[in-house]
């Protein structure tokens, strides 16, 4: 009786060790491949989203002797590049971009000894391609301004690079912010640059110009001739490099630190977005907003006390102010 009941406890502790070690072998088994899983996919994806390049050479089109389009009232396009780039300059920066730019002043980057315009033009354009040469990996952004012999035509139009496959895809966001955030009615889709624009047809970064109106049309001219305009018009371009951020390499700009400046549009109607709450409202009672960096938000929307929690995504006038004498 004995006997059995000690053979009963040794074949009972037989099968008690061996579930054991069976179980410990699963185990060990489990978390090796989970673990060789784990490195694989962390490895796939590392190679699939590389941290995305966080710089921008920012480019004001033409510049000293080279003009650019003339509008019909004689003030010339390289005046407004420089402008426009200027403002986004900010504000890129502030989103936590670096950003070089071609040109800070109304010269161009030609050698003056050249001897013909023509040289000094070839020069001027290698030497812009250079710097995104030196930046690299980087993003170039190209401001320009359109002009058209039918006065009719406006708006924003966007061209990308054919060298690098994300350039059409910031393309397709800036001109789908423009069309959501300020033109409505502008239907028009990104283009592929041609051997007929140097810098776009050379540059191997992902690269887009942003034709941001068109002189020849009144009403862009003096849209394009307004400070506040050229705020929404640099705001546009921010939202759309975010938008392609957020939605091709998982980056989502901190979107608090976006504005440092006071921003008043009077006279006209606003929205501006609270993380994704939006709010209408009419200008004189809404239409400000004043950052100092993040946490020190502060604003009233149609009465209602700023929460300190709030982050501002953007404030964007909407296009029904567009000739309300902004
Ligand atoms: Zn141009």
């Amino acid at each position: 009786m004995k006997k059995w009941t000690v053979g009963v406890q040794f074949r009972k502790n037989r099968r008690k060790q061996l579930a054991f070690l069976i179980l410990t072998g699963m185990c060990v088994v489990f978390f090796v491949q989970s673990f060789q899983a784990f490195c694989r996919i962390t490895r796939e994806a590392s190679q699939l989203n590389p941290a995305p390049s966080m710089t921008v050479v920012l480019d004001a089109g033409h510049g000293g002797e080279d003009g650019g389009a003339q509008a019909p009232d004689g003030s010339l396009e390289k005046t407004y590049n420089l402008e426009i780039a200027q403002i986004l300059r900010r504000y890129l920066q502030n989103a936590g971009f670096s950003v070089i730019m071609t040109r800070e002043t109304d010269d161009d980057l030609s050698d003056p000894s050249l001897p013909t315009i023509h040289t000094r033009k070839e020069d001027d354009l290698r030497k812009r391609e250079q710097l995104v040469k030196e930046n690299s990996p980087c993003y170039f952004i190209s401001i320009h301004q359109n002009k058209f012999s039918d006065s009719r035509y406006g708006g924003t139009q966007v061209l990308y690079s054919p060298n690098h496959e994300d350039s059409q895809k910031v393309a397709q966001a800036i001109q789908e912010s423009f069309a959501t955030h300020l033109q409505p009615d502008n239907t028009r889709t990104p283009k592929a640059a041609t051997d007929s624009i140097y810098l776009l047809w050379h540059i191997q970064q992902p690269a887009v110009l942003v034709e941001c109106g068109f002189l020849s049309n009144e009403e862009d001219l003096a849209l394009l001739q307004n400070p506040v305009y050229q705020h929404k018009v640099a705001s546009c371009i921010l939202l759309g490099v975010a938008a392609y951020l957020e939605k091709e390499k998982g980056v989502v700009i901190p979107s608090a630190s976006w504005y440092d400046d006071t921003i008043t549009f009077v006279g006209a109607e606003t929205t501006l977005w609270l993380e994704k709450i939006k709010f209408p409202m009419s200008a004189p009672n809404a239409a400000f907003l004043l950052l100092n960096g993040m946490g020190n938000a502060r604003a009233v929307v149609s009465g209602i006390p700023w929460k300190k929690n709030w982050r501002p995504r953007y404030a964007l006038c909407r296009p029904a102010m567009r000739g309300t004498g902004m």
